[in-house]
């Protein structure tokens, strides 16, 4: 057999989907079987591929798919008690702190809101941007460490629903620069 039509064996998966794929190489990185976002090494047999990427003999409890435990511990221990994917044990995880003060979620995207640190060489989240948020419990939170965790699963959706949005503040932080650029600048009212 040719060195090209040789066929392996990996776990892909993509957003929505995880496949293990036995295919050439070529098919492997041109994605003809698969559209995949990530890809695991390449085995010789299914059985190195199951071993290697630790893959459970039932797929993952929430989302259905087949996935891999390849991870350090505790997150390996973890998957394999629960027999749960990388993916859904990080959304489940933000199930447990969906009452927090801290958990933003709006329009299907999470954030979490973390103590603003005065040090201004900190990491922030957005560079430090300013947000406001209003939470439907009526809460107005003014932050500028806003970390996004990405667009919430469809399957996780119910689980974690919308509960704040964006308050727009285009006006004050357009008022912040013009009081940098114009120091002196008064409103007419105030002007002598
Ligand atoms: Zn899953």
């Amino acid at each position: 057999m040719k060195e090209e039509e040789k066929k392996y064996w990996a776990l892909a998966k993509n957003a929505e989907e995880s496949r293990i794929l036995h295919c050439t190489n070529e098919e492997m990185h041109e994605r003809h079987m698969f559209v995949w976002s990530s890809l695991s090494c390449r085995y010789e047999t299914k059985e190195e591929l199951i071993a290697g990427q630790g893959i459970p003999e039932k797929p993952c409890v929430e989302c259905g798919q087949v996935f891999g435990t390849h991870y350090y511990e505790p997150v390996k221990q973890r998957l394999l008690e629960n027999n749960i994917c990388h993916t859904c044990d990080f959304w489940r995880s933000k199930l447990e702190i969906r009452n927090n003060p801290s958990s933003v979620r709006i329009k299907g995207t999470h954030y979490i809101i973390a103590p603003d640190n005065p040090n201004r060489n900190a990491f922030r989240g957005f560079g430090g941007a300013e947000f406001n948020i209003r939470f439907n419990d009526g809460r107005l939170v003014t932050t500028h460490n806003l970390w996004c965790q990405g667009d919430i699963p469809k399957r996780f959706r119910e689980r974690l629903p919308d509960n704040a949005t964006f308050v727009e503040v285009r006006h004050t932080e357009r008022d912040k620069i013009l009081e940098k650029l114009i120091p002196n600048a008064k409103s007419d009212d105030t002007a002598e």
